[in-house]
Formats: structure tokens, sequence, C-alpha cells
């Protein structure tokens, strides 16, 4: 590793004010992505700036029909809160597909959402939920958060506050993981929000996406049989050596009939 500063802020404002004076400073949450970058020399932040004193950046709690995730809220917490339990089954199943219980006692929600890898799981849940990003000042949707890979439209020393999940009326995530790092091969999330059917993709592109076919023949009938032979197409999936670009769009296929059966026999928020 590089040398490198370190600053825990006890506040939101102080810690901006870290990030404006040094504009090559990183923020840290968890640290199950950036530290590993450090160590491999990927990275050389001049400061990492430590967001785990930040009261302002935690917390979990409903307001009408929104649940409200603070950016510093652990995987763990969310998987064990009854609020989370209770009013949005599918996120917390999905949380629990994260990576292993390091991973999950460590990582944040807000780490992974900025940090925008391709394959990661709480994209999909954010994208098919449509979900608000919340930051320092001001609110982004989710269809204009994740940019492009590994790129959100947050800017340079703009700090994610909170993720605000509209309550779907139904909604479940299967994923097929890529055995050897536990990331999603392909992830699917299925949601209904307010009549809206949203249909949003991991592990197949160089971003989540939204399969908006399957949103049209969903939004006509909510079956596994309406999406059923329609083609989903290989241009611009990823094709590696994990799998091909016609294997990924099979399991799209396969994960999203599933993930829609999962939701029809879930609670009215989600399997
Ligand atoms: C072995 C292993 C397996 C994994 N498996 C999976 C998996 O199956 N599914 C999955 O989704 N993920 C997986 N991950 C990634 C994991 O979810 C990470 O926790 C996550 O990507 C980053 O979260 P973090 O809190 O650790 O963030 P950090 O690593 O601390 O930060 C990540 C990035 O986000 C930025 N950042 C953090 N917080 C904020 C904020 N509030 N505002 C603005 N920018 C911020 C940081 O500056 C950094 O650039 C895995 C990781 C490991 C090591």
């Amino acid at each position: 590793m590089y040398q490198f500063q370190y600053h825990r802020p006890k506040n939101l404002a102080e810690a901006l004010d870290l990030l404006a004076q040094d504009g090559d400073a990183k923020l840290l949450a968890g640290g199950q992505t950036l530290l590993p970058t450090l160590r491999q020399r990927l990275a050389a932040p001049s400061a990492l700036v430590d967001l785990a004193g930040i009261s302002e950046l935690t917390g979990i709690s409903t307001k009408g029909e929104l649940l409200s995730i603070g950016a510093m809220t652990r995987y763990i917490e969310i998987i064990e809160s009854p609020l989370v339990q209770a009013t949005l089954p599918s996120l917390a199943r999905a949380v629990a597909l994260v990576g292993d219980p390091l991973v999950r006692n460590r990582g944040t929600i807000g780490g992974s959402l900025a940090n925008n890898d391709p394959t990661a799981d709480l994209t999909a849940a954010a994208l098919a939920m449509h979900a608000t990003f919340v930051t320092d000042r001001r609110s982004i949707s989710a269809d204009e958060f994740f940019v492009d890979l590994f790129e959100t439209a947050l800017e340079q020393g703009e700090i994610l506050v909170r993720i605000e999940f509209p309550l779907p009326d139904r909604a479940a995530y299967v994923k097929f993981r890529n055995p050897a790092s536990r990331y999603a091969l392909v992830g699917v999330f299925v949601a209904e929000v307010h009549g809206d059917i949203r249909v949003a993709v991991t592990g197949a592109k160089a971003k989540v996406f939204r399969e908006h076919a399957f949103e049209a023949a969903l939004q006509t009938e909510f079956s596994a049989k309406a999406v059923k032979g329609l083609d989903v197409g290989t241009t611009g999936l990823i094709d590696d050596l994990h799998a091909s670009a016609e294997y990924r769009a099979n399991l799209i296929s396969v994960l999203t009939r599933r993930a829609i059966s999962a939701a029809m026999i879930g609670s009215h928020r989600g399997a």
C-alpha cells in the first residue's frame, strides 16, 4: 500500500470539508472493495475519509410508502432489520445473497451502490424499485444514477447520504452466482411499484440495465408465461471466460421467469 492520510470526521459537514480541501481524497465505507484496490496498488489516494463515525449516514426508517436506508448501513443490519423484513423482505433476501459473512458484516449499501460494480446485487434492486439516491446536495433517480462501468452520477466531493426505496406491490430477486467470486453471473430483480413493472438485470452488461421488452409484456400480464419465448438477444452482453453472451442471455430469460414466480407467491412486499 502507498502512504495516505487517514481522517475520521464526526459529521457530514466535516467530511465534505475534507473532500473540498483535497480533491485526491477518497471516501471509505466498509472497505470491502476499496481496501483490496489499495492493497493491489490499483488506486493511490492521498487520503481516506472514513465515514464510519457519521450518524447522518446511518439508520433505517419508513416515511409513508418509502423505506429509507442510510448509506453507511451495513448489509447485516439490513438483513436483520425487523423493519426491512416487514416492509421490504425482497431487499433483505437480495442482501443476504451478497458475498460471504465477512463481506456482509463490513460492506455497506452506500459503498456498493457508489461503486457500481457491473456484477453487484443491489444495483438491480435499486433500479428495479426505482430508488432515489439522496446526496449531500440533491436527489438522483436510479435511472440516472448508474452511468457506466464503475461510474455513477455522483460528482467529485459528493457524498451519498441515503437511498429511498418506494415500497413495491410485489418484488423478488433471483441470482445465479459465479461459484468462484460469489458475485452475480446474472441476477434479475423484478418489481411492481404502484402498477409500474420493472425488470433490472445485473452481471450481464457493463452496467445494470432494464429489460424493457420483458417489462412491456409483464405490464399486460404479470406471469412467467408472458415473457417465455421473448428474445433477449446478445448485443452488449458480457462474453468472457466465466460465461458466453448466449449463456448469459439464456440466464436472463430463466431467472426473470423465476423472479416473477417468486414475486407472485411471496408476500405483498416481495418474496
Ligand atoms: C470476497 C468478496 C465477495 C463479494 N461478493 C459480492 C457479491 O456477491 N455481491 C455484491 O454486490 N458485492 C459483492 N462484493 C462487494 C461488496 O459488496 C462491497 O462491500 C461493496 O462493493 C463496497 O461496499 P463497501 O461498503 O465495502 O465500500 P468501500 O469499499 O469502502 O467503497 C467502495 C467505493 O464507494 C465509495 N463510497 C463509499 N461510500 C460512499 C458514499 N456514502 N458516498 C459516495 N461514495 C462512497 C468509495 O469511495 C469507494 O470508491 C464482494 C466483495 C468481496 C471482497
